[in-house]
């Protein structure tokens, strides 16, 4: 088989992988969660296309949701059967995207995707628009040349950007069956400018909460209040510093090489300056190596939240806010790995390496279930950014990337 054939007709099929990604993007699909109403019509566009590709299987998995007026998050899960049809390589994308953000950071309306120069830009052409057009693509220019290789699986899903509870999650608690352990899971969700790492791995997730009572009064008398903030300020930096010194540890595999422990959300206070505040909240974020407990950092904070309570006379309620411990890593041998890595260098000229990343991704929820997945893409990294934006000549390549391993 000459795969030049396939990359040929794909280069031929740019302007319509451009204007396919221009179209859907041009749909705002928000979840109920970013105030949105949903993926509906979005996902009728996609489906549409997919749909004309004449796949041998389609199924329709969607999650009921009352927010929104259709009342369902839709999913959609479509297979072309292979040469080789004991295994199937699946590539999902999301068609759910993230609020634009700040308006005025824009150059354009967000939901009017512009192409200039050969990049596209709009909210989600990175994010996840490039990888649903380019797997649609991919799999119309393998079944119209020379058929595909092994079974291959096009899934479509909702509610990535907000837990993927209507989403994937939804997916593998009705049809566990969908997926098998045999086969290749690729997500191309998350990557670099140079298309050289796939991840296989991830951190632990913690968002931890600190809640802050103290006594409200004015200003001018400090010595009849308790400031929750002063309280706060001091908590935050000794917290800080001994996270760092105590989780120092390092593991190269991952980028950054280290745990994270981040100070994030500070919730408002008081409105005015001359009240001395009696409740602060605020958020720490911490990826955490997969090789420690999370139990241990929420002890450790616990430790100097009560140091934190004696010397300033408050209250400190520590809570898990969010927690997702990490699954078991996909082995850098394993199947997907191997075939993504060939068609990632026969594409590009560039050997892939297999990493971890801080982040998680929607490739958790296969982990999660002994599935091994990979994630991988070019892209500019652009996601959630005002103007984001993807090359066509980055759309392309992964179009082709996916072909060959479809063949
Ligand atoms: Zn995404």
């Amino acid at each position: 088989m000459d795969f030049q054939e396939i990359a040929r007709k794909i280069d031929g099929l740019s302007s319509e992988c451009t204007e396919f990604l221009v179209r859907i993007c041009s749909i705002p699909a928000l979840g109920p969660d970013n105030n949105g109403t949903g993926e509906m019509a979005k996902y009728q566009v996609v489906k549409d296309a997919v749909t004309a590709l004449n796949p041998d299987l389609i199924e329709e998995i969607h999650a009921p949701d009352e927010r929104v007026p259709d009342g369902v998050r839709p999913n959609l899960l479509a297979v072309f059967h292979g040469r080789d049809n004991a295994r199937t390589l699946w590539i999902l994308s999301h068609i759910d995207v993230v609020p634009p953000g700040e308006q005025r950071l824009w150059e354009h309306d967000p939901f009017k995707p512009e192409v200039r120069d050969g990049f596209i830009s709009g909210r989600g052409v990175e994010d996840n628009g490039q990888a649903v057009v380019a797997s649609i693509f991919a799999a119309r220019a393998v079944k119209e040349t020379v058929g595909f290789g092994m079974n291959v699986g096009l899934a479509l899903v909702s509610d990535e950007e907000t837990g993927s509870l209507y989403g994937l999650d939804y997916i593998l608690h009705q049809r566990p069956d969908l997926f098998k352990p045999e086969d290749l899971i690729l997500v191309p969700d998350a990557g670099n400018a140079d298309g050289d790492v796939i991840e296989i791995a991830e951190k632990h997730l913690l968002h931890v909460k600190f809640t802050i009572k103290g006594l409200q009064g004015h200003a001018s008398r400090p010595d009849k209040c308790r400031n929750t903030l002063r309280a706060a300020a001091h908590f935050v930096v000794e917290l800080d510093e001994l996270l760092h010194s105590k989780f120092n540890s390092k593991n190269t595999f991952f980028n950054p090489p280290e745990s994270t422990f981040e100070p994030t959300r500070k919730e408002a206070n008081v409105p005015n300056v001359n009240t001395i505040p009696g409740e602060d909240v605020l958020f720490f974020d911490c990826r955490i190596l997969p090789d420690l407990d999370p139990r241990q950092v929420l002890d450790e904070m616990e430790l100097v939240a009560e140091s934190v309570q004696e010397r300033f006379g408050v209250q400190i309620a520590v809570d898990e806010f969010l927690r997702s411990d990490s699954p078991n890593p996909t082995p850098a041998d394993a199947p997907v790995v191997f075939a993504l890595a060939q068609a990632v260098q026969e594409i590009y000229g560039v050997q892939p390496r297999p990493h971890g990343i801080g982040g998680q991704t929607v490739a958790t929820f296969f982990r999660k279930r002994g599935l091994y997945a990979a994630v991988w893409e070019k892209i500019l990294q652009m996601a959630h950014a005002p103007n984001e934006r993807v090359s066509v000549e980055n759309l392309i390549g992964n179009t082709k990337v996916f072909a060959r391993m479809m063949v």
